[in-house]
């Protein structure tokens, strides 16, 4: 029991070895036995209760049964080649018969083994078997590895059939059911944890799990042994992690009942206990961290104070060429209450696409040009910022400050110049990408940073530009997200933001008609489209671009635009098309085409587009929609009806899609409203997988809690969390030292958006 188990290689875990190792890191982020053990299921197979055949229905999800093998029956492709003859219940003969085909009767007996050689199993497609409990009878039916269960299956013998039911030909049956030995089932595990043995007779973990990782043999079983032996080797090692006192006090049980319990399951009651105390601990934690962190800021005096609004905001709002709704000019105020309290600005300012997030950037930032400090607006992408800064620099024209705009493209000389010019002062807002964070970035006075998208952006980059400001105070943070996060949640998980809403948007936009169409429609959608082109609007085309499959994806968004391209051929019709593998020329050269109405459509990935703003563009196609997340849905549909045209949306999917997908494009036809999409999305998928995708914004991991799911423990741990903090605000006495140690962890380091280091 080496100290260090718990950062064990994973490859030196017995039935890992280096291959398989390296995909669970790459898959998983698993790298080390402390991370496996950390894994948990996200859910159970109980395999703990066996049920009678005729007990059995259909819409069961898993059954397991106890019965005896009555006969087998080989399928070629042109028929029955093998045949046993049945054994009647309750007699435990064995005879068997071949009928056509190849096998010949073999005698009886242990006759199989020679029988096995004559039957050509090459020619094998499928194997049915009968098998009855004495209560009833079921069919059990193998595609694969037929060869092995037909060994395995002898008429007579007794097995455990664990699968799931369904009804075939008006008879029920189980396809591929997983088959243990009865004295297997009989060893009893729950607490016992005896590799090899884990599968029958208990509560079986399910992993998570991904294509390639089924692929190298990273099997359910697998995953369960290698749990086992995890869990061995690091338990010695594996130290409480919450004070005496709270585990008292909550009555939670210790950690290593709730890591064995979590794994392996003795009972169901067991099981509940360690979630119970797993959950907790981690929204404990998440939310000791926070209120922590918000403790020490406001008794931080060290913001920069911004006292006036200035002469700069005051110039670019008298010539706005509309009124400010009055959902921007609240948050205005917020913000600037913020910006002249002495204490420094953390704030998340969500609005849906197209509420006029942008105008809040710009009016913010030029209260800190007003009181003498710079601003910078970072966006996710090239074409953002380059949107951004045409959008700012109009804005600001009337105020005479000085706006640049600095990219991965810029090049060397205006870079210089830009460089010197953030140095000097004379640059009075600075537009950008990444670019922003390169070392050679230097401001004379940073007083206010804006993010927009802020999700694109990794932690470590927002905390390298707070490091810029040469005057030694952190700049003010405005972190702007149109993923509209439930206001009570974003309350709860953001704990040391602040957060503002523009919940209304511009006045005068007309609703945008969302249709479903499947690939039979398309004729017509193409008949539409040119409609829509011939009254002088603009469509976009997008194409999903997921990580995992970016290859297939490339390969559609190219067959997509030839399809177009040859459906509306040039001239009349012009058709740009952007995505990430392009040169950066290459894709503002298109999009400048689409953004000034030199191309009638543009077609482009997904990554791409967040945040273009083409008012004239009046119809959104989304190809593939039924891969797509509801938000990422909604976002991509509010790049349309920023006109005064009526907009459309098309939802284009295949025709046989999933009811998690079907309910997904349901809500799209059925409303516009993002925060209304927003809770539906987090009760359909739980925020635990927003939180895993690059949508969601959301600044934790959560292991095992689920915001959506938990939602009443999470209060509770705050109350907690609030009540120990009361107590002992440092987490200095000794009692609290657990904690203390904990919240050194790397995790909770991140989530400080003001942080300097
Ligand atoms: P988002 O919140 O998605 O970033 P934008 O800032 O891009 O939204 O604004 C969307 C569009 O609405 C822009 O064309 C912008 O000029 C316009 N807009 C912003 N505020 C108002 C307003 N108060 N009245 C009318 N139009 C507005
Ligand atoms: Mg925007």
């Amino acid at each position: 029991m080496g100290a260090g188990a718990l950062e064990n290689d994973i490859q030196f875990l017995p039935g890992a070895g280096p291959r398989r190792a390296d995909l669970l890191k790459k898959e998983l982020g698993v790298s080390t036995f402390g991370d496996l053990v950390r894994l948990y299921p996200y859910r159970y197979i109980d395999r703990s209760s066996v049920i009678r055949i005729a007990d059995a229905v259909p819409d069961m999800a898993h059954i397991q049964i106890r019965a005896k093998v009555m006969s087998r029956e080989l399928y070629g492709t042109a028929g029955p080649v093998f045949q046993d003859i049945p054994v009647l219940p309750g007699t435990g003969g064995e005879t068997a018969s071949g009928i056509g085909g190849t096998a010949q009767t073999a005698g009886q007996g242990n006759g199989d083994g020679s029988r096995q050689q004559e039957i050509r199993f090459n020619a094998v497609k499928r194997m049915k078997v009968t098998v009855s409990d004495g209560s009833g009878m079921m069919e059990l039916v193998f595609f694969k590895g037929i060869k092995w269960i037909y060994g395995k299956l002898e008429p007579g013998k007794e097995f455990i059939f664990f699968g799931k039911p369904s009804v075939f030909n008006g008879r029920l049956n189980m396809v591929h059911p997983e088959v243990d030995n009865v004295q297997d089932y009989a060893v009893s595990t729950g607490t016992g944890i005896k590799a090899g043995f884990i599968t029958a007779g208990t509560m079986t973990g399910v992993y998570a799990s991904t294509e390639k990782l089924r692929n190298a043999g990273i099997t359910g079983k697998l995953m369960n042994r290698l749990q086992a032996a995890a869990l061995n080797a690091v338990l010695p090692d594996v130290r409480e992690s919450l004070p005496e006192y709270i585990l008292k006090e909550k009555k939670l049980v210790p950690i290593h009942f709730a890591l064995r319990n979590i794994h392996f399951p003795a009972d169901q009651e067991s099981l509940a206990k360690a979630r119970y105390r797993l959950k907790f601990e981690e929204l404990f934690y998440l939310q000791l961290s926070l209120l922590k962190q918000k403790y020490i800021r406001s008794r931080n005096e060290n913001g920069i104070m911004m006292p006036k609004v200035g002469e700069y905001f005051n110039l670019c709002y008298g010539a706005l060429p509309f009124p400010l709704t009055g959902a921007q000019k609240r948050v205005i105020r917020e913000i600037r209450d913020d910006m002249k309290s002495g204490h420094q600005m953390n704030r998340l300012l969500q609005g849906d696409v197209g509420s006029g997030k942008t105008m809040v950037a710009v009016l913010t930032s030029l209260i800190a040009a007003g009181n003498g400090y710079q601003a910078c607006i970072m966006a996710p992408t090239e074409v953002l910022a380059q949107q951004h800064f045409k959008n700012i620099s109009r804005y600001l024209a009337p105020t005479g400050v000085k706006v640049a705009l600095l990219t991965g493209s810029s090049r060397t000389a205006e870079r210089r110049e830009i460089h010197a010019g953030l140095e000097d002062g004379s640059i009075g807002i600075i537009v950008g990408t990444h670019a922003l964070l390169e070392d050679n970035v230097v401001f004379r006075n940073l007083g206010l940073a804006v993010i927009d998208e802020q999700h694109r952006f990794g932690v470590e980059q927002r905390s390298r530009l707070w490091q810029k400001s040469s005057c030694g105070r952190p700049p003010h943070v405005l972190v702007m997200t149109a993923t509209p996060i439930p206001r009570t949640l974003a309350m709860t998980l953001y704990g040391d933001l602040d957060v503002s809403v523009i919940d209304e948007l511009p006045p005068g936009r007309k609703p945008i008609l969302t249709m479903h169409a499947t690939e039979s429609r398309r004729p017509a959608l193409f008949k539409f489209m040119k409609e829509q082109i011939a009254l002088g609007r603009q469509i976009f085309v997008v194409y999903p671009l997921i990580f995992e499959s970016e290859k297939t994806d490339y390969k559609n968004l190219e067959m997509g635009f030839e399809q177009i391209v040859q459906a509306f051929p040039f001239p009349p019709y012009k058709t740009a098309i952007v995505h990430g593998k392009q040169s950066n020329e290459d894709k503002k050269f298109n999009m400048d085409a689409f953004a000034a109405g030199r191309a009638n459509i543009l077609v482009a990935t997904s990554v791409i587009e967040v945040g273009v703003d083409v008012p004239n563009a009046s119809v959104m196609v989304i190809e593939s929609a039924e891969r797509f997340g509801l938000s990422q849905l909604h976002q991509l549909r509010g790049r349309v009806g920023r006109g005064s045209e009526k907009s459309y949306c098309v939802l284009m999917t295949g025709h046989r899609i999933s009811k998690e997908s079907k309910h997904r494009i349901e809500l799209m036809c059925a409303t516009e409203n993002g925060f209304e999409l927003a809770e539906e999305d987090m009760k359909m998928r739980g925020p635990g997988d927003l939180e895993g995708t690059q949508q969601s914004g959301l600044p934790v991991n959560l292991n095992i809690a689920s915001l959506a799911r938990d939602g009443i423990l999470l209060n509770e741990a705050r109350q907690y969390a609030e009540s120990v903090l009361k107590d002992d605000p440092t987490l200095s006495s000794d009692r609290n030292a657990i904690l203390r140690e904990e919240l050194r962890k790397e995790k909770y380091r991140i989530r400080d958006y003001s942080k300097i280091s």
